[in-house]
């Protein structure tokens, strides 16, 4: 048991750094620029828990951040809540104003993401995505047993989740509290940030999407950019493109903290804060 659970903490904490750092941070908002092998690490490990095409789950992102809450979101959960969850992944492709060819050119050029997109056909692409996934753990049942290969797979959709659900929750003010006064519902989601390697903290995301760090407060763990941050002290990651709190604030000086959103107690601390400073 001690095994099964070592090793599913492992795949997880891989499959989710394959999300946040590979498919959301790197591929989608080029936050940061890394070597060959270190992108596919990570994009392999968010393709293995069935994050489908990267080109896809690109341009879909994208298209969220362009739209975010209007009509034209792909799952916004003004607009239902089962649409926003896992409604919207039924559709046959790309709505018309979704378009990949024109929206994920730099994605396009890597022959294995072409590939894995199929075509731009939805159902081709979810199909190779579990195709490819359970045949790996095949393999992994056939060389090294049954606890890796349960642990793997069970970690994989474990991890399928993460943004599925983060797409709903850290969309509804008031399951989380704003800093930022960004037009769209985002807000930020503390339990949220703990499983998904810091990505609940979304209104900050969708305040600066293009930065490769998301947690803006000291209380804001953001785990995906502690990794960043490490990998860029030992020169795998270059041109990290940061910013702050303090920076947002100079900046944008439309980011005014929105207190009326945030949780009673979180705005009693700030109230405070503010009139210490
Ligand atoms: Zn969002
Ligand atoms: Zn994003």
């Amino acid at each position: 048991m001690t095994e099964f659970i070592v090793l599913f903490l492992l795949f997880y904490t891989w499959h989710a750094l394959g999300v946040t750092i590979g498919y959301h941070r790197l591929l989608s908002h080029r936050s940061f620029s890394c070597p060959k092998f270190i992108e596919y690490f990570f994009v392999l490990g968010g393709y293995l828990a069935f994050e489908g095409s990267p080109i896809w789950w690109t341009a879909i992102h994208r298209a969220h951040h362009k739209h975010s809450d209007t009509a034209l979101d792909p799952h916004s959960p003004r607009f239902g809540l089962k649409q926003a969850h896992m409604g919207w992944l039924t559709a046959a492709g790309y709505p018309e104003h979704i378009c990949p060819e024109t929206q994920t050119k730099d994605l396009l050029k890597d022959p294995i993401y072409k590939f894995l997109e199929q075509g731009g056909s939805w159902k081709r692409a979810h199909s190779l995505v579990f195709l490819i996934g359970l045949t790996v753990r095949a393999v992994i049942w056939l060389c090294f047993g049954w606890v890796p290969a349960l642990a793997s797979l069970l970690a994989g959709f474990a991890v399928l989740q993460i943004p599925l659900m983060l797409n709903v929750i850290c969309h509804i003010p008031k399951l989380g509290y704003k800093t930022y006064a960004s037009k769209d519902d985002s807000v930020n989601v503390w339990w949220v940030a703990i499983l998904a390697m810091g990505e609940g903290w979304h209104n900050n995301h969708h305040a600066s999407p293009g930065s490769a760090k998301t947690g803006m407060r000291w209380w804001e763990l953001d785990v995906s950019w502690l990794i960043i941050k490490s990998l860029s002290k030992v020169g795998l990651c270059r041109n990290l493109n940061v910013t702050s709190h303090a920076r947002m604030m100079k900046q944008m000086p439309q980011a005014a903290l929105v207190l009326d959103s945030m949780p009673k107690h979180r705005k009693a601390h700030r109230s405070k804060a503010m009139v210490r400073s």
